[in-house]
Order: C-alpha cells, then sequence, then structure tokens
C-alpha cells in the first residue's frame, strides 16, 4: 500500500496506489518481446475486471474517455442522433457524443445522490433519441431497472459510465453488467489504475465481434490470432484503442490487491461518515447518504448549506493542509455543452449540487492520522454568517 506520508504536509486530494507487484510485472514485460497489446497482462486483467463485474467481454483501452468513444460508436449513434446524459457528469460522458456527430441531450439529477433523475428521461425522448448514457457517480448505483424499463419501452440502448463504481453489487446486478455495454476508467485517480487506461465491458453480444474489430484499427486481427481466419484486413472503422502490455501490467497488479484497496477506502469512508455526522447535522450540511449503503467508496462528498459556504470551506480547508475539491461545472452552462448538446427540462438540482458540492480527500495509502487532521479541520470550518 502507498504510504500516507506525513501528517504535518498538505494531504493531498488523491494519490495513486501503488501495488507490490507492479514494478516486477513492468520489469518483465520489458524483457519479453511482448511490449505492445493484448499479450498475457491484458487476458490476465481483463479475465479479472470480468469476473469482479459479471459480464463475460472486457475489452481494455487506452482510457476511459476511449472507452465510451467506442461505446457511442458501437450503438450507431450518428450524425444528428440524440443521446439522453446527465449534465452533472465528466466531459466525455458528452464528447463521446459530438464525436460522432450526436446531440448530448442534458437531464437533472437526484438532489441526494447526483445521478441522473430517471422520472426524467421519458420527457427527454424525441423521434432522434438512440441511447441513454447514465453514470454511477461515487459508485452509487443509478436506478436501473427505472432507466431500462424506459429503454425498452422505446427501444434504445444503454451506456453506464461506471468509472467510479468498479465490482460494485446491487440487487439488479453487478454495476457494468446491467445495460447494454459499460465502460470502466483506470485513471490514476480511480480506485485502480494504470496511470491511464479504461475497458468496455459488453453485455449485448451483438456488439462483440465490431468492438474487438473496432479496437484493433478496423482490422479483424483478434480472430486471426485466435487462428478463427487465416489473414487479417480491413473490415471496418476503427482505431487504436488497445493499451501496451506495460498498462496492462500495472493494472493487473492492482486488480490482484482490489479487495484490500476496496476495504481500505470503505474504512475511511465510513470514519469520515462517523466523524462528521453530529457536526454535518448541526450545520445543515448533507454528508453523502448513498441509498441501501452502496456505493465504491470512490468520493465522499457533502452538500454544503449554500454556494458562498462551500466556496469558504475550500478556501479553509486548504490553508489548514487539507486539499478539498468540488467538481463537474455542469456540461449544460460550459461553452461547450452550449455549442453541442441541448437541455431538457430544468436543470437546477444540477446547479445546485455542483454549486455546493465540497469533497474531501480519499486514497487508499491515507493514514488514521490524515483521516482525523481532515475530520477535524472541517469540523473546525468557521460558517460565513451572511
Ligand atoms: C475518469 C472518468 C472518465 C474517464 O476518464 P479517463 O481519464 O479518460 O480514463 C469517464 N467518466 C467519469 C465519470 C470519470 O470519472
Amino acid at each position: 500500500m502507498a504510504v500516507g506520508g506525513d501528517v504535518n504536509e498538505p494531504i493531498l486530494f488523491s494519490r495513486p496506489f501503488r501495488s507490490p507487484l507492479e514494478k516486477a510485472n513492468l520489469a518483465a514485460v520489458i524483457d519479453s518481446d511482448h511490449v505492445h497489446g493484448d499479450g498475457s497482462f491484458t487476458a490476465s486483467a481483463s479475465a479479472k475486471i470480468a469476473a469482479l463485474s459479471d459480464v463475460e467481454h472486457v475489452l481494455l483501452t487506452t482510457s476511459g474517455t476511449h472507452a465510451l468513444e467506442m461505446a457511442v460508436r458501437l450503438l450507431d449513434v450518428g450524425a444528428g442522433d440524440e443521446v439522453i446524459v446527465p449534465s452533472f457528469t465528466f466531459t466525455s460522458g458528452a464528447n463521446s457524443i459530438v464525436a460522432t456527430g450526436g446531440v448530448p441531450v442534458f437531464v437533472d439529477i437526484e438532489g441526494n445522490t447526483g445521478n441522473i433523475d430517471p422520472s426524467l428521461v421519458e420527457a427527454a425522448i424525441t423521434p432522434k433519441t438512440k441511447a441513454i448514457s447514465v453514470m454511477h457517480y461515487g459508485g452509487v448505483p443509478v436506478d436501473m431497472p427505472a432507466i431500462l424499463d424506459i429503454a425498452r419501452r422505446h427501444g434504445l440502448t444503454v451506456i453506464e459510465d461506471n468509472a467510479h463504481g468498479l465490482g460494485v453489487k446491487t440487487p439488479f446486478g453487478t454495476l457494468g453488467s446491467v445495460g447494454d455495454i459499460a465502460i470502466q476508467s483506470f485513471h490514476d485517480t480511480k480506485n485502480v489504475h494504470s496511470g491511464e487506461g479504461g475497458a468496455v465491458l459488453i453485455s449485448n453480444p451483438k456488439l462483440r465481434e465490431r468492438a474487438e474489430i473496432m479496437r484493433e484499427k478496423g482490422t479483424n486481427r483478434s480472430k486471426f490470432l485466435r487462428g478463427q481466419v487465416d489473414k487479417y484486413s480491413w473490415v471496418d472503422w476503427g482505431s487504436s484503442y488497445l493499451p501496451s502490455e506495460l498498462n496492462a501490467a500495472v493494472l493487473d497488479s492492482q486488480l490482484d490487491s482490489f479487495d484490500a484497496i476496496q476495504a481500505r477506502r470503505h474504512e475511511i469512508w465510513n470514519a469520515y461518515q462517523e466523524g462528521l455526522g453530529e457536526w454535518a447535522a448541526s450545520a445543515e450540511v448533507s454528508l453523502m447518504t448513498p441509498p441501501g449503503g452502496i456505493h465504491a467508496a470512490h468520493v465522499f462528498f457533502m452538500v454544503m448549506p449554500s454556494e458562498v459556504a462551500r466556496d469558504a470551506a475550500l478556501t479553509h480547508t486548504r490553508a489548514h493542509g487539507v486539499v478539498s475539491t468540488f467538481h463537474y461545472v455542469p456540461l449544460h452552462t460550459s461553452a461547450a455543452g452550449q455549442k453541442f448538446g441541448r437541455t431538457a427540462g430544468s436543470l437546477a438540482k444540477t446547479d445546485a449540487f455542483s454549486g455546493r458540492l465540497l469533497r474531501l480527500p480519499l486514497w487508499t495509502g491515507m493514514s488514521e492520522a490524515q483521516v482525523t487532521k481532515v475530520i477535524d479541520t472541517m469540523k473546525r470550518f468557521p460558517f460565513p454568517t451572511h
């Protein structure tokens, strides 16, 4: 595990996890003649992700962003097609749609989870709608039965952006296995990482073969490597979405530590929840409360009573050596969101959530002293009186 570091130094918002085997794995790749993609570490990491996610077919990609691009293209979203997305998400959720000439249609979130509000999705559907792309914020499950019901009734496909929620079990299945296609990110800010990296998780069998082709420069090289065809050639549109074995080697070693990573992150998350509960109640701060207690311990957030209080809390914590942040400037208010997308209905909850959100440092290697310091610093926050 990563070493927490000196409690007197600023506590960073996020630090990459270091796994015991990653240097040995990297050396093994460098000493081999297989440094390009789809070697033994890619196979091993893919199998581990598949097992964690209850999905049969997993393809590693160079990033979560590229995985989203693949997902949108595999669902045949083209010029003028609409895809419903939350405005409260990472830019790649919308960029992936715009990359194909499609139009992101922004829908509001639930005020408690930050997830897309399924009750608003149906009103956003038009004859041009092709797909619904949801994001499980912090690995808190979107109400997928409601989303799948709408999708089924309107003949739409469903993408799960599960960048935060690898391996999260829910009563309706494991996140990443519920929609037609899902993505993971292995950026080094995520629970498990390979520096940069991602994966496509395919549940709809119709998408499998084209996904392999798309990832391998539009060729049927994967079939060739399995001995299913005697030469490979250009068969469809594609790009180079596969990571090298160096990335896969790091990812594979990190996945070996998955249970330990999750256990430690949940400990820290629980310490925040317990340590800040009374303070939050007395200060009209809403701590993250995932329905059913289901989440990935990827983020710990709180919603402050006002934007003024949130901004002051960012300044206060940073001045005391705790790097808290906020994120997701709503896409519908961003320059590119206004240029490429459209809104469906009010986005008042998105604006309020994003304006008042505060996130605390949460990473596997944090020490007890650091966790305590974060809690104490938060409790000493002098709320602005105006
Ligand atoms: C990290 C992230 C991604 C993808 O990020 P990459 O850096 O491209 O791997 C996509 N969606 C969400 C919600 C994310 O947090």
